[in-house]
């Protein structure tokens, strides 16, 4: 049977892809799915559901949110968020390596993709209160350029992308992976695909790749990230093996981008390894960094913890964390900033606690969890304390609060730590003491197929022009993200390249 369009990936990348192709007209549209339908909706699932866009404000957001009454609406405080902004985040935090047309593309295209899935597909947007906002004199202060999220995070995102592919009569595959391209005269003419023991040759006028990167691969993590990675924890579905990459560079597609980068976060030192957790999925993270500091197993902080809104930090400390000695530390809070930390990740049948009333009878039971150096330990949280008391006493204007970079450091005349931190410093000095062990969780990799902007086409290594009939979406693509990535701008990215490669998929089959 010939297809319009066939899609590689049921993620949200590959569930946007497949909309738009039939949006745009086709009329026979596949997606293959490798995993069994129990691991449906790929890394997209796993989510938080934050989707970072260009904004006006709130009253730009309001009429695609669902949770916010006209009277909430009265209590919020949240600043636009420009595409100056947005190309500046990208750009800053990946050393202004990012291909400037590609993230030009996904910022100015980013608000009309929230729209579409808002109008199209449905997806329960909500305002992130509890991620993204917190309540300072009783109004509700938005920070980090991060507002929308969607109702039930990824589970929900995954369960409207596939009410709209079922509404749209689009077929889908599962337990069906693409294991080859075929090619006609140099174009892309179909997939080859493995279902039921046999293996199937589809033809279609276009093939659009949406596998997801490598970092479920333990050996690709080895080969391209550094040994090392063989022990991070993977977030998301263990089925993004990296595919994609092999399938597409088969048929002379170029690499582009930060091979050796990935998204890693702190995750949950005791969640499973090789694959997240459907129940707890994004709970299992642990982002509650910036109110407290975070410790090695010799007691030394390796992080400034409150460099930045965790948005823009928190996908390059589980680095950190796995190159620290047996890759993993502990995150600690006292009694003041305990209260702040979300029930979703901290809550007491989400994560082990450890829990004590002084500072060292907390050492004395990490020793019992890893903790190495318990007098390095004691030493660390003294020096922070001093470090922290002498800067207040010499900014007595400045106010704790963590909804804007509110400068309480440890850096003064009187005492400098050598590593700051330079924001949301709290001394660690008021019982209950709370710590959590923490891992380097891989979400997705950077590297990727190059793509022209305009259509989502994957160029050739050779011709340096796409190849005809191959478009790739979500974390496919290369040249985005160098080393670190503003939070929210995945599943952006997979919308907006997505809806390129449905367009352009139309267009080969005649529509
Ligand atoms: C825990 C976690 C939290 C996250 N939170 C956010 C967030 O809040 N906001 C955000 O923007 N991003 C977030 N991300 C990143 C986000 O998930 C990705 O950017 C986005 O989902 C990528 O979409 P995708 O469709 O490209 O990949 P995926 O959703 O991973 O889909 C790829 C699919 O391809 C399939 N596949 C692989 N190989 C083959 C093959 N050979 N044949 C057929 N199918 C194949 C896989 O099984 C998978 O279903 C998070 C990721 C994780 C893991």
């Amino acid at each position: 049977m010939a297809y319009d369009c066939i899609i590689v990936g049921g993620g949200h990348a590959g569930a946007c892809a497949a909309l738009a192709a039939v949006e745009a007209g086709c009329t026979r549209v596949l997606v293959v799915e490798k995993a069994p339908k129990e691991w449906i909706g790929g890394n997209g699932y796993f989510t938080a559901g934050a989707h970072r866009t260009v904004h006006g404000g709130l009253q730009d957001l309001l009429p695609i949110v669902r949770n916010v009454s006209a009277e909430q609406a009265q209590a919020i405080d949240m600043q636009p968020y420009t595409a100056e902004d947005f190309t500046n985040d990208i750009m800053r935090l990946g050393g202004s390596q990012s291909d400037p047309v590609l993230v030009k593309t996904l910022v100015d295209e980013s608000r009309g993709a929230i729209e579409w899935l808002a109008r199209k597909v449905e997806v329960p947007f909500i305002l992130s209160f509890h991620r993204q906002a917190y309540q300072v004199n009783g109004r509700q202060k938005f920070w980090g350029g991060l507002a929308l999220s969607v109702e039930d995070g990824g589970k929900g995102l995954i369960k409207a992308d596939f009410a709209a592919l079922e509404k749209m009569g689009i077929e889908i595959w599962f337990d069906s992976p693409a294991i080859k391209l075929s090619t006609t005269d140099g174009t892309v003419s179909g997939v080859v695909v493995r279902r039921n023991g046999q293996e199937f040759s589809l033809t279609a006028a276009a093939v659009v790749l949406a596998a997801g990167g490598y970092e479920s691969s333990p050996e690709l993590r080895a080969k391209h990230l550094g040994s090392e990675w063989e022990k991070a924890h993977v977030r998301g579905t263990p089925y993004n093996t990296g595919d994609g990459f092999s399938m597409a560079q088969d048929i002379g597609a170029k690499l582009v981008g930060d091979w050796k980068g990935c998204h890693s976060t702190c995750w949950d030192a005791n969640a499973p390894a090789n694959s997240g957790d459907r129940e707890r999925s994004n709970q299992l993270t642990k982002s509650g960094y910036p109110l407290g500091i975070m410790v090695n197993v010799k007691g030394e902080r390796f992080v400034d913890e409150g460099e930045d809104f965790r948005n823009y930090t928190y996908a390059k400390f589980g680095r950190q964390i796995l190159l620290q000695p047996d890759g993993c530390a502990f995150q600690v809070w006292s009694a003041e900033a305990i209260r702040l930390l979300r029930k979703e990740e901290y809550g007491d049948e989400i994560v082990e606690k450890i829990i004590a009333s002084t500072i060292e009878e907390l050492a004395d039971k990490l020793q019992e969890k890893g903790l190495q150096d318990k007098e390095s330990f004691l030493q660390t949280v003294r020096r922070y304390n001093t470090a922290v008391h002498h800067h207040r006493a010499e900014h007595p204007d400045l106010v704790w609060n963590p909804a804007i970079k509110d400068g309480l450091s440890t850096q003064s005349s009187k005492a400098s730590l050598a590593l700051p931190k330079s924001n949301w410093a709290l001394p660690l000095d008021k019982a209950p003491f709370l710590a959590v062990k923490v891992a380097c969780g891989i979400t997705f990799t950077f590297g990727g197929l190059g793509i022209d902007p305009d259509t989502a086409g994957v160029i050739s290594k050779q011709m340096g022009k796409p190849i005809k009939g191959l478009f790739c979406t979500g974390e496919m693509i290369g040249g985005l993200y160098y080393g670190n990535y503003p939070g929210g701008s995945g599943l952006t990215a997979g919308t907006v390249f997505g809806r390129k490669a449905g367009r352009e998929a139309a267009k080969l089959a005649g529509h």
